[in-house]
């Protein structure tokens, strides 16, 4: 086989383990001598700004992304090679490279999605005028496409039938472990790690009430699964706690890490294996990889209807008249709608950068159901602050529940009342974000609107003062919407 010089471009799968193009090359090291070239790109477009004007990547992320950078480079070293790290557009710097060091292959995992596509597009075009072969492979899922038992056009509607079909015909291919030491790199300068202020981004202040310390990286990621699972036993109980919202182990907190591809989705489930062969198999183990299963729907989902999932019709192309109302949603983002359990969420997400499953329903739900909000202004303000941000699982999501989602079920909104008071029985959660709340009692402290002026001065909070008023009738305002929607609906059909 004739050596080459295989160039590993990095984006959203940053780590070694299970890396199917790093492996690849690393076999032809081995049987050809092959020199092996892995590079990031700081791409300026990823810090622009979102089509409503927020930060495309937010502090937080950001953060996380320059540590996740320094573990790969670490791992990288510790196999005699190293990651080269450019700031420029990947279909320049690329191509740069290839010529400067001769390349003669790029692999890459592909994404599925219009922005990243649209790069590997224009590069790909780069190569083929250079003559350099390119190699895109799939790794961003638990499923291989090519294993799904439908092609992705065929992709079922619904969930439940995508999961019951891949359940019945698809295995999981086994996760690829780490290579070998690998060639070290020709003599070139590899370049620095940007700083936060070099991408335009503050420094994100710390809080210590974060649900968890996030920490960027594949060596983090792993531990964090050895923590959850194998130190801690909480796999154990994961579908009983799933829907917490406050402390660190409720849910696994895999997501930042899947996202950035710190950790790979088959080896979470190689690890749920290996747990229910040694530990205890059941429902709560099943859950974990089900919840692998919706991360894989988005995905392919992303892949069979491509640009749609972006517009305001969304999936369904449903032309609901959705407000740009600029005040409301400010209040919404910055915590003060006076509905406690939307204001906790979304100022945790604000302080930290996460918010657990359970509060992104109910925020999403508020805005479009209750608020009648544009979807796209949530998902875009999501994109920027969430540190686990992944394109399908939050654009799918927030079409999931704006109602214009594939498997939408109509108008179905959350009660966000019955959602206080059934996953924060005790106000612990609003409390925790809502100082100003902290005295009032658990019977009351989820409709603060209705304290009585004497009882406000015992609990020590002026409602309209120290704690907004309602920003609307909960009730009137899901039935306005409501009627709207139907409308919407009744004019496409
Ligand atoms: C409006 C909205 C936006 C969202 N945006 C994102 C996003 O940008 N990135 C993201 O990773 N998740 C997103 N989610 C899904 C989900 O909220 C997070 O994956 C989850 O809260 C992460 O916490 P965890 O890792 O502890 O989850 P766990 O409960 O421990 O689940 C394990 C893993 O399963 C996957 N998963 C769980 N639930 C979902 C789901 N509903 N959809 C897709 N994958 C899921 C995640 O990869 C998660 O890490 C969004 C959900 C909603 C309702």
């Amino acid at each position: 086989m004739a050596s080459k010089t295989i160039l590993v471009w990095y984006r959203t799968d940053l780590r070694v383990h299970d890396h199917e193009p790093l492996s690849t090359a690393a076999v032809q090291f081995q049987s050809s001598s092959s020199q092996i070239i892995p590079v990031y790109c700081f791409d300026p477009r990823q810090f622009a700004q979102t089509s409503f004007g927020f930060p495309k990547t937010g502090a937080f992320r950001a953060q996380f992304l320059l540590e996740s950078l320094t573990d790969l480079r670490r791992s990288l070293q510790s196999l005699h090679s190293d990651l080269i790290l450019r700031q420029g557009r990947p279909e320049v710097v690329i191509p740069d490279l290839v010529k400067q060091l001769a390349v003669t292959d790029v692999y890459y995992h592909q994404e599925a999605t219009a922005e990243e596509l649209t790069v590997e597009t224009a590069l790909q075009e780069a190569l083929e005028r250079l003559g350099v072969a390119y190699t895109p492979f799939w790794g961003h899922t638990l499923f291989h496409p090519d294993d799904l038992p439908f092609l992705p056009h065929q992709l079922p509607e619904l969930f439940t039938n995508f999961r019951k079909q891949v359940e019945a015909h698809s295995t999981v291919r086994p996760a690829l472990s780490s290579p070998r030491p690998l060639p070290p790199l020709p003599a070139i300068d590899p370049g620095s790690l940007p700083s936060l202020a070099d991408l335009g981004l503050n420094t994100p202040t710390t809080d210590d009430r974060a649900v968890l310390v996030f920490q960027g990286g594949e060596t983090t990621g792993l531990a964090r699964l050895h923590h959850y699972f194998w130190q801690q036993d909480h796999l154990r109980v994961y579908k009983e706690t799933r829907n917490g919202m406050l402390g660190a182990d409720y849910s696994s907190k895999f997501s930042p890490w899947l996202a950035l591809g710190c950790l790979s989705p088959r080896h979470v489930y190689a690890q749920v294996q290996e747990y229910e062969s040694q530990r205890i198999r059941n429902d709560s183990t099943y859950w974990l990889v089900f919840e692998l299963l919706w991360r894989d729907y988005f995905r392919f989902i992303g892949v069979k209807h491509g640009i749609r999932m972006f517009r305001r019709s969304g999936l369904q192309g449903i032309d609901i008249p959705w407000k740009q109302d600029w005040p409301r949603f400010d209040r919404w983002r910055e915590g003060c709608t006076g509905f406690p359990l939307v204001d906790a969420n979304m100022r945790e997400l604000a302080a930290t950068g996460f918010m657990s499953n359970r509060g992104r329903q109910n925020v999403a739900s508020f805005l479009t159901k209750n608020l009648g909000i544009d979807w796209r202004m949530g998902a875009e303000w999501f994109e920027s602050q969430l540190l686990d941000y992944d394109v399908c699982s939050n654009w799918g999501n927030w079409n999931y529940t704006a109602g214009v989602g594939n498997d939408a079920r109509g108008f179905r909104y959350f009660n966000i009342l019955k959602q206080s008071k059934d996953y924060d029985p005790q106000g612990a959660y609003v409390k925790h974000w809502l100082p100003e709340l902290s005295n009032v009692p658990s019977s009351k402290v989820h409709e603060p609107w209705k304290l009585l002026p004497v009882e406000q001065q015992r609990f020590g909070v002026r409602i309209g003062v120290d704690y907004p008023n309602p920003i609307v009738d909960l009730y009137q305002s899901a039935a306005t919407n409501e009627r709207v929607y139907k409308a919407a609906v009744n004019i496409e059909r």
